[in-house]
């Protein structure tokens, strides 16, 4: 498989450098070449996405939800293949990559069905006869940046509501998961949307993400990532004065009270700290526990972290496959060297593939850190996670409180009115009870608080707010 570009309606090869992606479960196997874009590829990409707004935003909101309902048929039919090449591309396992992909259809066809929702409201006038309405309108031109942690699931949670909203796209996935791109997009340019309505663009951040942000006529920018990236994007975002929308990283807590039902509180803990191999934005990373149950909660902990299978992405029975990249191999490691050095080690899984044949990395969890450590500050986006003891519920609450990010963050407990205190006071934009920390239906808002976003909110109706613009219209008709 070979990534291209899609512009104006054109496949094209892009000729400004070439990348052999080596398979993260595997790295002595190849799963393809991605072609790298230059500045001019993203320029012409802005053109096209330019050229065909004014035919696409004229289409009834119906008619590009037929589009995006043929997608979602499409997508269905190819789900193996796609879950297939994205799992090989990035080391997601491919039992989870399914269940994206899926997620992806139910995208596709909940947006398309928005098309035809009622939306606005008729307001009262202070003069007669005048008719007081509002209408949403698009923005123009989008342009989406999206990483390579769901390769599939948010490159559409954005697609999707921009087009029905009636944008236009430029849009640049990570250069992790071109290869996933390429068959997104080809899924979408089937399925008969319009040329110059979606342009995929693939290559480096430094390069195309750099171009669009500094010289596409863009209207506004969606972009999920790293703090980093997500803040210089929103102050170039800001200076054009560009609608903006950065979704970036977190420090997700799981709160585990006294009378905690372990059955429940375990299982959710572990997969909301290692699946994904812990690369989620909304991936468990501190887990907060009350004095009173920590040691039976380590101790079955320690059971559930035994069992788990980390294997070859591709192997139906992993649990857990490896990180997706040697860039994400080095960055967690260097945690990993850092926790087995200055914390005390709980529990680390044992790996049921050969370590050297990919990028692998054995869940660990450590506690002995202090709550400023780094361990406990900062994004790990591996499979390490962080145990603190705390004496009650109030301590418990500010040391999940204690972080500048505010993306997810559970409590675990059997009684009610400890779980309700936790719903009001812990500083997250998705926050929840007996449930895991990485739990997102695509038909709720998404988003953080803090540094975790720019305080929109992505997915559900939320999402057409952001790709949409509010007219205020009055029509006297006296
Ligand atoms: P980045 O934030 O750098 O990448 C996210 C997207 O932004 C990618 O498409 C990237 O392109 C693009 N990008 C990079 N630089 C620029 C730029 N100057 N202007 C515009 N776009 C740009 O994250 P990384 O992939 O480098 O991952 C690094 C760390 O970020 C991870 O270890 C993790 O901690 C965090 N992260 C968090 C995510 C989350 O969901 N919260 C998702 C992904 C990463 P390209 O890939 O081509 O460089």
């Amino acid at each position: 498989m070979e990534s291209r570009n899609y512009i104006g309606g054109e496949w094209m090869t892009p000729t400004a450098g070439e990348l052999v992606v080596p398979n993260p479960s595997n790295t002595q196997e190849t799963v393809g070449l991605v072609h790298l874009s230059a500045k001019e590829d993203v320029l012409q990409a802005g053109d096209a996405a330019v050229a065909a707004l004014s035919k696409w935003t004229s289409m009834t909101p119906g008619a590009r939800g037929e589009v995006l309902l043929k997608a979602a048929q499409l997508l269905e039919a190819r789900a193996e293949e796609v879950a297939h090449l994205a799992s090989s591309e990035m080391g997601k396992p491919i039992t989870e990559m399914k269940g994206e992909v899926k997620r992806g259809i139910n995208l596709l066809r909940y947006y398309a069905a928005e098309g035809v929702r009622a939306f606005g409201s008729v307001i009262p006038a202070s003069q007669q006869q005048v008719l007081q309405y509002t209408k949403r309108v698009p923005l123009g031109v989008v342009g989406l940046i999206t990483p390579w942690n769901f390769p599939i699931a948010i490159p559409i949670w954005k697609l999707a509501p921009a087009l029905i909203c009636g944008n236009t796209i430029v849009w640049k996935p990570a250069e992790n998961a071109s290869l996933s791109a390429t068959a997104l997009t080809q899924v979408l340019v089937d399925a008969g949307l319009p040329a110059g309505v979606l342009n995929t663009v693939i290559g480096q951040g430094s390069v195309v993400g750099q171009a669009l942000m500094d010289e596409v006529p863009l209207d506004a920018v969606s972009f999920t990532g790293s703090t980093q990236t997500g803040l210089k994007v929103g102050e170039q975002a800001a200076r054009r004065n560009i609608k903006y929308q950065t979704e970036m990283g977190g420090k997700n807590a799981a709160v585990v009270l006294a009378d905690a039902n372990l059955d429940i509180a375990v299982p959710a803990v572990v997969s909301g700290a290692f699946t994904s191999a812990g690369q989620k934005c909304t991936a468990t990373s501190r887990v907060i526990v009350e004095a009173g149950i920590y040691n039976r909660f380590v101790a079955a902990l320690r059971d559930a972290v035994n069992e788990l299978y980390v294997g070859s992405a591709l192997d139906q029975k992993s649990y857990l496959g490896p990180v997706a990249s040697a860039a994400q191999f080095e960055k967690v490691s260097a945690f990993v060297d850092v926790a087995l050095r200055e914390a005390n080690e709980v529990a680390q899984a044992r790996l049921q593939v050969n370590p050297a044949s990919g990028y692998y990395v054995a869940p660990l969890v450590v506690d002995g850190v202090g709550v400023q450590h780094p361990l406990v500050q900062e994004e790990v986006f591996g499979p390490l996670m962080t145990l603190l003891p705390v004496r009650d519920f109030d301590e418990a609450i500010a040391v999940c409180n204690d972080t500048v990010y505010g993306l997810s963050a559970s409590v675990f407990t059997e009684n009610l009115h400890a779980g309700m205190r936790f719903l009001d006071e812990a500083q997250a934009g998705m926050v929840r009870v007996n449930l895991e920390t990485s739990g997102v239906e695509y038909q709720a808002p998404f988003g953080g608080m803090k540094m975790s976003s720019s305080h929109t909110r992505e997915q559900g109706q939320a999402a057409l707010d952001f790709y949409s613009q509010t007219k205020t219209c009055a029509v006297y008709y006296g």
